[in-house]
């Protein structure tokens, strides 16, 4: 008999890993400091000085354009607001394209459909998995306005390219930067290289205040945009001098002082927040380094890599079983991991049947544009055949802990023998008998 626990042995990891929690005294401290001032929101829909919210929003957005380099930071509810804000703020107008990749969260290409914009999805690169440029600068069309392009998992994407590709085409380069705080491309940080950058501080991602989101730029024109979307653009218009009216519909974006006071501490500690996700994943690409079925992530040259997710890739040829099997034997043994990502977003019914806004197919129908396609087949590989991903962020491992993940990791690939004997032993029953 196998040793394998999928096979009836004892399994590695016997009770679930520790979940993460980085919300500690520092924070209640910050909680209780606003609570004091009994104010839990400084903004008010008004053009003066509380249009652009209260203390600790406002200190928050100061320090987090200062530690990542940046002219403006504006703090919004979500990163998805933010993306929201960002597509409104260079003016996407219906009709018009934004190119983004079909692997990412939804929110990325959902962004240009709240002003009709119109999501062209560009294939990924099987090594990093994010937008690949070539594929994007195919994509560009006299109508196509952005590029929204994610960096993916942790890692920036092809940043200085996609820059030089929107500078060339004259559009505009947005990043969203959810899941890649302090990743850097060539000394520059992710969501910085951008017109726009958006980053999340929702409860999963490297640092948090619940719900949350930064947007940030160098240019003063964005900025004062983003700002106006996000606080009631109508209402301060007029007051406010902006003469170009395109999309100054506002919303309430607007953070708590309670959220910015928690973000602001957790920036503070960005780094202790982030290493250990780092140090899980060098861990498991060490032991996957070592097994001839897998790959581990790639990190580009001049790239650093956060690990919002590890991800490596699973070869089915060689390992002579399929990545389902695997996975069964890998959650036998108590290792925590998922299959693929989110499906290619262009998979969603929303693009199926091309009902976004409204009932009568808008802003499709102002549009020859087909969903229906493998309209990228990296994007499918990798997501339904070789995927294997680990969620770093999720779990606080002591070493004994990071040692058994690997262990787990390292005892199926030691036994691959018995999970394929085990794999044509189903197939032959699962055939007619002769
Ligand atoms: C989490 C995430 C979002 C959404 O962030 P929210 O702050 O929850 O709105 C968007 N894009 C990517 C890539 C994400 O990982």
């Amino acid at each position: 008999m196998s040793s394998l626990a999928m096979l009836g042995g004892s399994p590695v990891i016997t009770k679930p890993l520790p979940g993460y929690r980085s919300i500690g005294p520092d924070e209640q401290k910050a909680v209780l400091r606003v609570m004091e001032t009994g104010s839990l929101s400084g903004f008010y829909g008004s053009w003066d000085d509380q249009f652009f919210g209260g203390t600790e929003v406002k200190a928050l957005e100061k320090e987090w354009s200062e530690r990542f380099g940046c002219k403006y930071a504006i703090s919004v509810n979500s990163n998805t607001s933010g993306l929201c804000a960002a597509m409104g703020a260079i003016g996407v107008s219906p009709g018009d394209e934004v190119i983004v990749s079909p692997y990412t969260m939804s929110a990325t290409a959902m962004a240009p459909l709240f002003y009709g914009g119109i999501p062209i999805f560009a294939d990924i690169d099987p090594a990093t998995f994010c937008m690949s440029p070539e594929d994007a600068r195919e994509k560009i069309t006299p109508r196509t306005k952005a590029i929204l392009v994610t960096n993916l998992f942790g890692q920036a994407a092809e940043l200085h390219e996609l820059r030089q590709i929107c500078e060339d085409n004259n559009i505009f380069l947005v990043e969203d930067a959810a899941q890649s705080p302090n990743a850097y491309e060539r000394g520059k940080h992710s969501g910085t290289i951008g017109d726009i950058g958006v980053y999340s501080l929702n409860y999963h991602k490297h640092i948090h205040s619940g719900e949350g989101g930064i947007c940030v730029t160098n240019d003063p024109h964005l900025a004062r945009r983003m700002q106006m979307i996000r606080n009631h653009a109508e209402a301060v218009a007029e007051a406010s001098g902006e003469t170009d009216l395109t999309n100054l519909v506002g919303y309430n974006f607007r953070m708590t002082e309670l959220s910015a006071a928690v973000a602001r501490t957790q920036l503070k500690n960005i780094n202790q927040h982030v290493a250990p996700r780092v140090q899980i994943a060098e861990a498991l690409t060490k032991t996957a380094s070592e097994i001839d079925f897998l790959t581990p992530p790639y990190v580009k040259d001049g790239c650093n890599h956060v690990y919002y997710v590890w991800a490596a890739k699973f070869n089915q040829n060689i390992a002579g079983i399929p990545r389902d099997l695997f996975s069964k034997a890998l959650t036998a043994e108590g290792f925590p991991h998922f299959q693929g990502y989110l499906r290619p977003l262009y998979k969603l019914p929303l693009f199926q049947q091309k009902i976004a806004i409204g009932r009568n197919g808008f802003p499709f129908n102002l549009h020859d544009t087909n969903y229906n396609e493998v309209l990228c087949p990296v994007a499918e590989d990798m997501h339904y055949n070789q995927l294997i991903g680990f969620e770093p962020c999720a779990f606080s491992l002591v070493t004994s802990d990071i040692q058994k993940l690997q262990d787990a990791l390292q005892k199926v690939a030691s036994n691959i023998d018995d999970l394929r004997e085990y794999y044509h032993s189903v197939l032959q029953e699962g055939s007619p008998q002769k």
